[in-house]
Formats: structure tokens, C-alpha cells, sequence
């Protein structure tokens, strides 16, 4: 049987590295729907809607995951990162899922400070895709991977504190709601997203490995 995890939370809730930690420890593809669109060739508008911190629309976004979610590693399920973001596309997911069993992860009641420096002090490598932090978790050399010593690390174009407005306000009027909609059919489980990365995961793996009754 396949298991769909939903990470849901506010931008720089941390959803990214959660999904990276249960991608290598319990081996269930990582799907981002805003790395996935990122990297699509010959997509202007759609790069221009990310760096304005606007959502793309739900039928690209539907048609991407529709996509990955067909091949051949999401067998025996996938974490979705970033993915639904609207009604729309979380009705979308119960048509896809028709078969699969799946459970919702949500992190939350992270403070806004502390939001927005996640995502302003965010740096990447663009080979590994590991996500460091200049506050919180920096590089042992300033802006340089650890893993990749010549390689710099990446800011997104969108992590600028203006763009954070738009994207925490996209986020509390289409991606709030969604949380009513998990909870009512019992799929929710909510998650303090402010503690340290590893308490974060060894929260979320017993639900991820258990099933929908593995924790509270
Ligand atoms: P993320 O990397 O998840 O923060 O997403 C970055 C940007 O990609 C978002 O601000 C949107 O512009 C776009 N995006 C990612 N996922 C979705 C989605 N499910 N629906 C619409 N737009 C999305």
C-alpha cells in the first residue's frame, strides 16, 4: 500500500528539510513542487509568479505532480513538499490518491521572526540541494558547502523580506484553509514546528512510518 505525506506550514516553517530527512531515512521520494517548477526549462512566466511570491496556477502545478507522481520510485508512496497549496489542488490529490493511503503532516506556530529569518538567512547548494541557514545552521565556511568546498551557495530569489510578505499573505488566505479540510476528515496531525530539526523529525517519523494512529 502507498502512503502520500502532505508537510503543510507557513514559508520557512522548515517542510523542506523535514522532507529531505524522511527522503534519506525512510527512503520515500522528496517531490517540491517549487523546486520541480524552479527548474522547468523555457517557463518564464511561471519563474517571474515564484519570484513575485505569487501561486502558480493549479492546473500547471496539478500537471507537474500528476507527472512525478507517475514514475516508477513513487510506488510505494511520496512526501509532498509545498504541495496542496489551494482547495482546488488538495482535491485534486483525493482523486490521485483514490487508491493510496494517505496521511498529512502539518507544521506549525512557528513566530513569524523567526519565519523570516529562515528564509532570509536560507543559503543552498545547488549540487547537494542542502539547505543551510546564516543564522541558525551556517556553513563552515561563509557561503560555501560544506560537502561542495568550491561551490557557493544559493538564495532564492523569492527569500527577499519583500517577497515574504506576499508569500506569508498567499499563504494564510489559500493554504490555511486547507488545514480545516485535513482535519475534519482526521488527517491532520500538527506538529511544533519551532523545535530543533531532529525533534521536529522524530515527531513526524512514527506517523510516517505508522500510519495516521502512529502519534498524536
Ligand atoms: P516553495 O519552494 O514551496 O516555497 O515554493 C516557491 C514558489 O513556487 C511559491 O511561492 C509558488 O510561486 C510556487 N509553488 C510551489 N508549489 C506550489 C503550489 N502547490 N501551487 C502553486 N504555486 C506553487
Amino acid at each position: 500500500m502507498s502512503k502520500i505525506i502532505v508537510l503543510m506550514g507557513a514559508p520557512g516553517a522548515g517542510k523542506g528539510t523535514q522532507a529531505r530527512l524522511i527522503h534519506e531515512r525512510l527512503g520515500l521520494p522528496q517531490i517540491s513542487t517549487g523546486d520541480i517548477l524552479r527548474a522547468l526549462r523555457e517557463a518564464e512566466e511561471i519563474h517571474t509568479t515564484q519570484a513575485e511570491g505569487r501561486l502558480v496556477s493549479d492546473d500547471v502545478v496539478i500537471g507537474v505532480v500528476r507527472d512525478r507522481t507517475a514514475r516508477d520510485d513513487c510506488r510505494n508512496g511520496y512526501i509532498l513538499d509545498g504541495f496542496p497549496r489551494t482547495l482546488t489542488q488538495a482535491k485534486m490529490l483525493e482523486d490521485l490518491a483514490l487508491e493510496q493511503e494517505g496521511h498529512h503532516v502539518h507544521s506549525r506556530d512557528v513566530p513569524v521572526d523567526v519565519l523570516v529569518k529562515r528564509i532570509i538567512g536560507r543559503r543552498t547548494c545547488p549540487v547537494c540541494g542542502e539547505i543551510y541557514n546564516i543564522y541558525f545552521k551556517p556553513p563552515k565556511t561563509d557561503e560555501v558547502c560544506d560537502q561542495h568546498p568550491g561551490v557557493k551557495l544559493k538564495i532564492r530569489p523569492d527569500d527577499s523580506e519583500e517577497k515574504i510578505r506576499v508569500r506569508f499573505q498567499t499563504y494564510e488566505t489559500e493554504t490555511v484553509p486547507l488545514t480545516d479540510y485535513y482535519q475534519e476528515s482526521n488527517r491532520l496531525h500538527r506538529v511544533d514546528g519551532e523545535q530543533q530539526t531532529e525533534r521536529i523529525y522524530r515527531e513526524i517519523e512514527p506517523i510516517v512510518a505508522n500510519g495516521a494512529h502512529g502519534a498524536a
